[in-house]
């Protein structure tokens, strides 16, 4: 809480180079970057894993409106990721509101073919954790597009991925599905999603009009940046932690995920400090393209997997966000649950105050059929989602000590796995 950079490491990573989308300028910037910082901490190693991403481009501003009394009025939106564009002319339809996927084949063909479906599927309030209303509520904007498709529906619109109730737009990939028609997707804000549903409830009988110029260009050569320092005693061991290090374009990618980058090589920043010599190799990684296609944390993992000198016994994510610590989420055998959780006691100065079952991370995920203890570091979640895929997440938002007794926390888990293993 003295020495720490992290902070200061965000705030060039945020405002220096900003939003950086697989593929983009920015991305490469950040691997540059990164990669830099680690090579100048005299580490055992500090190196680049290529992986090939998909490079997907926003394009034009872009345009939506529904129509009234023959009147047009505008609703801001944003393109999903991945979504294929509506071209220069965009495209205009009757509009159709659902609450989830469920519901289209409730309604069938007939009702849905050559309409714009409207998900209008709120977080859920009720829920403590809002990771939870958002696992929910995000399978329409991941599948929606694919799913309506398959009815005939030539359009999607998706209400923002957010508890609260405000005029910004959460983009978020969607993911098409093979020999499935390829529709445009966008999502609008939550405010402008009650509009529209109050809307079709006075009349159902409503137009649907938006304009897109997004599109999918080739794959482009991207990077996992890692970094490590080895075992005294069990090198092979591997003791995997990171967050990703693209990030959507609207914003700066400062909660998601530049903070889980920063607290990650502030891990190798306190233990280099403190001198500590770990028995296990603890090894960063700040993967490439969790955002649209997790290729880094799926090329990672195929690497660990053909590695027959490496035992992954554990990966821990920093992926919900810089907040204040709460716990920690593990996927693991009851009994590995049960040792991990003796260590609570020991985490208790940084807040945390559960380690309890639940899921590890996106990037770390892939390593599960090694049979890799999961561990996602979980911050309060009650802002995330007010700044989470919007032009909100800038580094403004991310409070210093939060940041930092994050990170602290993260370390001193990663200390006693090294010091202990998993039995
Ligand atoms: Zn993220």
């Amino acid at each position: 809480l003295t020495n720490s950079q992290c902070y200061e490491n965000l705030r060039h990573l945020c405002l220096k180079i900003g939003g950086r989308m697989s593929g983009s300028p920015q991305a490469e910037e950040a691997v540059k970057y990164t990669h830099n910082l680690l090579k100048n901490m005299n580490l055992d190693t500090a190196y680049l894993q290529p992986v090939k991403v998909p490079h997907w481009i926003r394009g034009e501003k872009e345009k939506a409106f529904y129509i009234e009394n023959k009147k047009r009025i505008e609703i801001s939106c944003t393109a999903l990721g991945n979504s294929v564009g509506t071209g220069k002319k965009g495209i205009k339809a009757p509009l159709l509101e659902v609450y989830s996927l469920n519901d289209l084949e409730k309604i069938g063909k007939d009702k849905i073919q050559g309409k714009i479906i409207f998900f209008n599927h709120p977080f859920i309030p009720t829920y403590f954790d809002t990771f939870d209303a958002y696992s929910e509520a995000a399978a329409v904007r991941g599948y929606g597009a694919a799913e309506a498709a398959k009815y005939g529906a030539v359009g999607v619109v998706v209400r923002s991925m957010t508890q609260s109730l405000d005029d910004f737009v959460h983009t978020g990939s969607t993911r098409y599905q093979l020999n499935v028609p390829q529709i445009p997707a966008i999502a609008i804000s939550t405010n402008g999603a009650e509009e529209l549903s109050k809307k079709l409830k006075i009349n159902p009988n409503i137009d649907f009009e938006f304009r897109t110029t997004c599109q999918m260009l080739e794959d482009v050569q991207s990077y996992n940046v890692i970094a490590e320092i080895k075992g005294t005693e069990k090198p092979q061991e591997i003791i995997t932690f990171g967050g990703h290090l693209d990030s959507w374009d609207l914003g700066q990618g400062a909660h998601d995920d530049g903070a889980g980058c920063m607290q990650t090589i502030e891990v190798l920043r306190i233990m280099k400090a403190l001198n500590i010599k770990p028995k296990r190799t603890i090894r960063a990684v700040l993967f490439m393209n969790e955002e649209n296609g997790i290729k880094g944390g799926h090329e990672y993992a195929r690497v660990a997997s053909e590695n027959v000198n490496e035992k992954h016994i554990v990966a821990i994510e920093s992926d919900r966000g810089g907040f204040t610590p709460r716990g920690f989420s593990i996927d693991a055998p009851t009994d590995t649950l049960q040792k991990i959780k003796r260590w609570l006691p020991l985490m208790e100065n940084y807040g945390i105050q559960t380690m309890k079952s639940g899921k590890g991370g996106v990037d770390i995920n892939p390593l599960k059929p090694l049979g890799t203890v999961l561990i996602g570091y979980v911050p309060d979640s009650q802002r995330y989602f007010d700044l989470h895929h919007t032009s909100q997440d800038t580094f403004d938002k991310v409070n210093k000590r939060e940041l930092e007794l994050g990170a602290g926390a993260m370390t001193s888990l990663i200390y006693l796995f090294s010091q202990y293993g998993i039995n």
